[in-house]
């Protein structure tokens, strides 16, 4: 079965296609989301499939004028495992909202860390260092997923140290640098991703279903055939999820 561990499921052109597809083809798909208020609606795309979990999230490039969002946050947060889009972004973008955005990241751990902790999607462009050392203030917060982590290699180990997770994508995979980070990370830690609709494969946005070709990048990487890769992203997703995915159908 393929996995899509960070998609937009609500920012494609037409979502109801690809929700229709995600079931046909049956790719487990964690639809993250960006801000508070679209998770409901983003939700409602899923049609309660066992395939599908709406993740709930404040993406850090929305963090500064989102923040009155945080109470919503707070309460959709209540049954759902699952967080992210969360994270920082210090590109040049966004560099200059980096205070709200650590207020913003801080109030979801801490939420995160109260209710016993959640499986984070975690943004860390051109931030890992911060995220990682925000992320080891609030160890209580739950088990950190870096989706297209693009750090330094030194901050990789402090992120492997803290006991986080990773998911990897084609582009990822496309990059020299990505493959480093890729050959250096745990294999019983990584699962793969899309972050659909803002990859592309050739001329087209990139679906969940793509991920098979992060699938052979993680193969050629690890000299492994296809279906050993498979194999091991499926033992480790009932890792990471541990039965958290079949108990958390969010009603419609
Ligand atoms: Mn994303």
């Amino acid at each position: 079965m393929l996995i899509d561990f960070h998609c937009h499921i609500d920012l494609y052109p037409n979502p109801k296609l690809i929700v229709d597809n995600i079931i046909q083809r049956q790719v487990r798909t964690l639809s993250v989301t960006t801000t508070p208020s679209a998770w409901k609606i983003t939700n409602s795309l899923s049609h309660q499939s066992e395939f599908i979990r709406t993740s709930l999230g404040l993406h850090p490039q929305l963090a500064g004028e989102r923040y009155s969002e945080l109470a919503l946050f707070e309460n959709l947060l209540q049954d759902n495992p699952f967080i992210g889009e969360i994270g920082l972004d210090g590109s040049k973008e966004s560099k200059h909202t980096l205070e709200s955005q650590l207020k913003v990241f801080r109030h979801i751990l801490w939420f995160s860390k109260k209710s016993g902790g959640r499986i984070l999607s975690i943004h860390s462009r051109l931030a890992a260092a911060q995220t990682i050392s925000e992320l080891s203030e609030f160890r209580g917060a739950g088990v950190a997923v870096f989706h297209w982590f693009s750090g330094s290699l030194s901050e990789l180990e402090a992120a492997i140290q803290l006991g986080s997770w990773f998911s990897i994508g084609h582009s990822m995979l496309g990059s020299k640098k990505g493959r480093e980070l890729v050959r250096r990370m745990p294999r019983n830690r990584i699962l793969t991703e899309t972050d659909g609709p803002f990859t592309s494969i050739g001329s087209n946005s990139a679906k969940p279903w793509d991920v098979r070709k992060a699938i052979s990048g993680l193969g050629e990487v690890w000299r492994l055939p296809n279906d050993d890769v498979n194999a091991q992203l499926g033992i480790n997703f009932d890792e990471l999820t541990k039965g958290a995915w079949n108990k958390s159908r969010n009603p419609v």
